[in-house]
């Protein structure tokens, strides 16, 4: 049955850990092609990915003046972009603050000043990855302790924000029902813009994805399914992932 999100971070966590362990064991060469396939979450307002990694001084001005805590800089075990700042949905989704902090603090142009408000952010799209692991979808209640590594996420934290604290108030009270969380944390002002939840043939309720869907992750953190089943693609358009698939 649906295991709880510690798990996810457990698993994440040691996967994480094998895989640096077998780079520096010389079982895995990264070729830069390879790594830079791996495609991460850029904060907001973030240019194509080239010229991304060419402006950016790698000052971390965008983490600090972020309240989620939601960007970090890669490390050396990333290999490539080493101290270039991405998103890890799978901690902590961005949360598309109205004034868009993150990019007013950015010094050097990666983070584009024309991305003002949460809507002129396009960081990615949500897909329903998974549809057979989704609660909603079948039909099953949110485990308790779901939310118990968004806690821990935030103890770890030096300097929780109110709106880190707000967010956890927001998580509380799934337990036991139908799960909508998806839907209901997605940040977008009009979330029917990105993300409702709608009638499924099979009697349940499904997550559907519109086009106002900005890429922000917060639908992939709050998943509580073992591995996400709503996921971000980064850089992903709605029309090439939805209309020209049709
Ligand atoms: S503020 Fe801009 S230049 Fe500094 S790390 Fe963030 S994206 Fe890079
Ligand atoms: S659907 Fe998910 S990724 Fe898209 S804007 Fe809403 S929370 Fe963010
Ligand atoms: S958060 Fe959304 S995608 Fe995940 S189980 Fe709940 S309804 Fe399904």
């Amino acid at each position: 049955m649906a295991k709880v999100k510690t798990d996810r971070r457990e698993f994440v966590k040691y996967s994480t850990l094998g895989i640096l362990g077998a780079v520096l064991a010389g079982s895995i060469v990264f070729s830069p092609q390879a790594i830079k396939a791996e495609n991460r979450l850029r904060p907001p307002g973030a240019v194509e990915e080239d010229r991304f990694l060419a402006l950016c001084i790698k000052c971390g001005q965008c983490l600090q003046v972020c309240p989620y805590h939601s960007i970090k800089l890669a490390d050396i075990g990333m290999g490539h972009g080493v101290g270039s700042p991405y998103i890890d949905a799978t901690e902590r989704g961005c949360y598309a603050c109205s004034a868009v902090p993150c990019v007013l603090a950015c010094p050097s142009g990666a983070l584009d000043h024309a991305c003002e408000k949460p809507e002129d952010i396009h960081m990615g799209m949500a897909v329903l990855e998974f549809p057979d692991r989704c609660l909603a979808m079948t039909n099953t209640p949110v485990p308790k302790g779901y939310n118990r590594f968004m806690h821990a996420f935030t103890d770890a934290q030096r300097n929780v924000t109110n709106l880190e604290r707000e967010l956890l108030e927001k998580l509380e009270g799934y337990e036991g029902k139908q799960c909508t969380l998806c839907a209901d944390v997605c940040p977008i002002p009009n979330p029917l813009s990105a993300i409702a939840m709608v009638p499924d043939k099979k009697g349940g309720k499904r997550p559907e994805i519109y086009d106002g869907c900005i890429g922000c992750g917060a639908c992939e953190e709050v998943c509580p399914t073992h591995t996400a089943s709503i996921v971000v693609k980064p850089r992903v358009t709605y029309d090439e992932q939805y209309t020209n698939k049709s």
